[in-house]
């Protein structure tokens, strides 16, 4: 087996692989992703709708309970009035009019409350509104983009199929214990088993290549693996075009 070969065999499927690797990343994790990223958006509109539902909810309920006391302050006045006519004192009717008075206080506090309870409910439909025409934007900007992204990842799958066919044909152009080797580092090492020495140090990982490393890579006797990342090296200018 000629190593040297073999070596170049393998620079050019790692270009391969590159390419693939990376398509693959794209289909598999950024595309899926930005997905998940946009219905994450979406959710977030649904809860502050929600919020806004529950704010308006709770407002109507406080009108209510306004009006509730409203109109029973409104019952009392009428029956302190009611009672004025049947008072035998004097003092007793002033005492009864004082009444009717503070009753009558509250009964405007009340009353002005509900308006601003009513002013309160207002402003709740309008940003519950607002909330709804956001979601609904959200949703069909959602729904349109997740479409675009699942043509896009079909897409990519058809340039992995093609890809994979080109590979195919490479990798059987390649030593079989060769292979193997290279296969298991494109596993373990993110997708890239072959790395050239550059000014002396490893370009993926940069770690120094001693002097005598590099001899050893030279005589293309047997693989010589990077002491950090353990991928394979080559010399760039042993396969210089
Ligand atoms: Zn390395």
């Amino acid at each position: 087996m000629d190593l040297k070969e073999e070596t170049r065999k393998l620079i050019s499927l790692q270009e391969l692989d590159s390419e693939l690797y990376a398509l693959i990343q794209e289909k598999d994790k950024q595309k899926p992703a930005l997905i998940q990223k946009l219905k994450q958006e979406s959710e977030q509109e649904k809860a502050s709708l929600k919020s806004f539902q529950d704010k308006l909810k709770e407002t109507q309920l406080k009108k209510k309970q306004k009006e509730l006391d409203l109109s029973s302050k409104e019952e009392a006045v009428r029956k302190a009035q009611s009672q004025l006519y049947q008072l035998k004192t004097n003092k007793e009717y002033k005492a009864k009019l004082g009444e009717i008075e503070s009753l009558k206080a509250d009964v405007s506090a009340l009353e002005e409350e509900v308006l601003l309870v009513l002013d309160e409910i207002e402003a709740a439909e309008k940003k519950l509104a607002q909330a709804k025409e956001k979601v609904e934007q959200k949703d069909k900007e959602l729904a349109e983009k997740e479409e675009k992204i699942k043509g896009e990842i079909k897409d990519l799958q058809v340039k992995i199929d093609q890809l994979n066919d080109k590979r195919s044909l490479a990798a059987k152009e390649i030593d079989a214990k060769s292979l193997s080797i290279y296969e298991r580092l494109i596993d373990t090492c993110d997708g890239q088993a072959i790395a050239k020495v550059v000014n002396g140090s490893c370009n993926a990982c940069n770690m120094k290549v001693t002097a005598q490393k590099v001899n050893e890579i030279k005589m293309y006797k047997d693989f010589v693996f990077c002491d950090m990342c353990t991928r394979i090296l080559y010399l760039e200018d042993d396969f210089s075009l």
